[in-house]
């Protein structure tokens, strides 16, 4: 029976430390993943220069916030939208993939509408961005060591897992090598493109899903409660 057709990404670098580890790891299996950038950490011109290096190697380059901190569905500050995205993008800049890919900060690896705000929305719509979401978060930076034994299961129980990631400091890469010859022998494939169902947005077009995502503004909630 076929494996698993697993797509890699990896969050909230890039990392001195780890994010060169990955990459060499990536190299050596032949996997194309994509890299969730912070951009907060994009302005670090030594870390700009992995961000370029994983881009020059195939790899695709994501927008993960600016801040990394609370998650947008939760912020009510006017401006965030355009702080946490729009600044992070023109970091990116030439490196960004042409679906101008966003991944929403989960807080644990929650999914929920405490993903995006309206204004998150109505900005990743206006400025024609892919909304990538995830299906499978082994909690690799709780759980160094024993994150791969969870993230071969949560593969195994899909059949086109997005697994989640982070290249970080804390040891936890260090088994990258080990879980992705596990994964290989178990019949899994790589593709470094996303499934559909990962994407409720794509190219500023929402797909009805989104709606899942996105913390309802007190109008909005009246809205539905009247209409209901
Ligand atoms: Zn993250």
């Amino acid at each position: 029976m076929a494996g698993p057709v697993v797509t890699l990404s990896f969050d909230n670098g890039p990392d001195p430390e780890a994010t060169p580890l990955v990459l060499e790891v990536l190299r050596r299996h032949g996997i194309l993943s994509t890299f969730f950038v912070i951009g907060s950490k994009l302005a670090d011109p030594a870390r700009r220069r992995l961000a370029e290096r994983a881009h020059a190697e195939g790899h695709w380059i994501g927008n993960h916030t600016f801040t990394h901190s609370t998650p947008l569905g939760e912020r009510q500050d006017a401006g965030h939208a355009a702080a946490e995205i729009g600044a992070t993008q023109a970091l990116i800049g030439r490196l960004a993939h042409p679906d101008l890919l966003f991944r929403p900060v989960g807080g644990g690896g929650r999914l929920g509408p405490h993903l995006l705000s309206a204004e998150a929305r109505d900005h990743l719509a206006a400025q024609r961005h892919s909304v990538v979401l995830w299906s499978a978060v082994p909690g690799d930076w709780r759980d160094p060591d024993g994150w791969p034994d969870i993230a071969l299961a949560q593969c195994l129980a899909q059949q086109r897992p997005l697994l989640v990631l982070h290249d970080l400091p804390g040891g936890a890469m260090r088994h990258l090598d080990g879980f992705l010859h596990r994964l290989a022998e178990l019949g899994a494939s790589f593709r470094q493109e996303f499934p559909e169902s990962a994407l409720p947005m794509q190219r500023g077009v929402a797909t009805a899903g989104l709606d899942a995502y996105v913390m309802p503004t007190p109008a909005e909630g009246r809205i539905a409660w009247t209409a209901a």
